[in-house]
């Protein structure tokens, strides 16, 4: 490896190491990204890109993912990624779901959001929704974007446009600036940001040990198109429970007994709704959440049925053919959204654990760079 002088190494190149090269870049530091296999091939392509504000947990977490959302749009347009979508469209099917849908909408959170009747809904949407349909909550806050090409495009900015050199299949084994110990040698820094995604061994492992995390692995799938077209990603009821900015709210909890009553299948499985579409009219579907030490690769099929049977009850369609099925895992956390740990004063750990990752990347990276160089990031920011 020639050697090199960098003012920041960032260990790991996903959606939040590449958020923290993205920025330091932008402030003109000299930045190295390492990753571990050719490619970012862990949550951060194998997630919805939806670039969530509505839901995000109240406080820091919702002005983080505004933040992010904005960050995303610059990048996005600067690195010519297309915005596969804007916006979001929550159903309420029950008259619990709906309480909890206008008590959203009263809180600061609500800011641009407005409640559809059914008809309105349906009328926006070529007559989607099941005979069940109370109302509908939109958001105009959301982007949306393809991970599995968006992420290798923003990586490939990084590099041409702001000059970020990336070192792929590389392991850093050791991150103590100004020397990182890596696979393929020694690459000098002054400072490091590890985001090691759902890595918690290879770097700093007993600090990340002192958090207590655990993993979640998820279940996803491609349908084929469906022949109509969403006008903004899709969410339902079952989201209302989950989504910390709603299921935090006092009248999140007669809904979640409704529903676990009604779905249960979908409460054993973690079982929420995301249909976001792509430009070629193909639906990225899922989600199930299982908690596992070690999440191993056997994803259940009931959870799958669970996914299909929501999407079927939320759009009032039969689920169009599966294309493909994946999984993927991030870092869980009961008592943080995401952990910004300092092993040493020129060294930071970053996790996002509850996730949103894509969501609230950029704006992490912004505090996590401005405090690591002071003004000169921050002025960018
Ligand atoms: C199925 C699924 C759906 C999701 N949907 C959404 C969504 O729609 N919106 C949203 O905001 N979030 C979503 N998330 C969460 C989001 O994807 C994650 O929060 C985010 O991708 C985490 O990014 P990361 O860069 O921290 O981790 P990762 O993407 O896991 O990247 C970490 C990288 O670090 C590398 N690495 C680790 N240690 C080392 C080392 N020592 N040396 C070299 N390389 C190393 C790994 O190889 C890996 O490439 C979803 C996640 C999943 C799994």
């Amino acid at each position: 490896m020639a050697s090199q002088t960098f003012d920041l190494a960032v260990v790991g190149a996903g959606v939040v190491g590449l958020a923290h090269a993205c920025v330091a870049a932008k402030a003109g530091k000299r930045v190295a990204v390492i990753e571990r296999d050719a490619r970012a091939n862990g949550a951060s392509i194998r997630n919805f890109g939806f670039i969530t504000v509505t839901g995000q947990e109240r406080g820091a977490s919702w002005r983080l993912a505004r933040r992010t959302r904005d960050v995303w749009a610059e990048a996005a347009r600067a690195a010519n990624i297309p915005i596969e979508q804007r916006g979001l469209y929550l159903t309420a099917r029950s008259a619990e779901a709906a309480a909890v849908v206008e008590a959203f909408l009263a809180t600061e959170m609500g800011e641009g959001c407005r409640i559809l009747a059914a008809e309105a809904f349906r009328a926006e949407a070529g007559g989607l929704g099941a005979a069940d349909l109370v109302c509908v909550l939109h958001s105009p806050h959301e982007l949306r974007v393809e991970s599995r090409t968006a992420i290798p495009a923003l990586t490939a900015w990084l590099q041409e446009s702001l000059g970020v050199s990336l070192f792929n299949e590389t392991v850093v084994f050791d991150a103590a600036p100004p020397r990182l110990a890596t696979s393929r040698g020694v690459i000098e820094a002054g400072a490091v940001v590890v985001c090691p995604g759902e890595d918690f061994v290879t770097l700093y492992a007993e600090r990340i040990a002192a958090y207590g995390l655990r993993k979640c692995r998820l279940s996803m799938l491609k349908l084929a198109d469906p022949g109509f077209r969403l006008p903004g990603a899709l969410m339902s009821d079952l989201s209302l429970a989950r989504y910390r900015g709603y299921a935090a709210l006092p009248q999140a909890s007669a809904l979640e007994a409704r529903l676990r009553t009604e779905h249960p299948g979908a409460f054993q499985h973690g079982v929420h709704l995301i249909v976001a579409q792509g430009a070629d009219g193909g639906l990225i579907v899922g989600d199930s959440h299982h908690y596992e030490h070690l999440p191993g690769p056997f994803a259940p099929a009931a959870a799958e049925r669970e996914i299909l049977d929501e999407y079927a009850r939320a759009t009032g369609r039969p689920a169009p053919a599966v294309l493909e099925r994946w999984t993927g895992v991030y870092a869980v956390a009961d008592d943080r959204t995401y952990l910004i740990d300092t092993p040493q004063a020129n060294v930071r750990l970053v996790i996002v654990t509850s996730g949103t990752g894509a969501s609230t990347g950029f704006g992490i990276a912004e505090r996590v760079i401005g405090d690591l160089f002071g003004q000169t990031a921050e002025a960018t920011a």
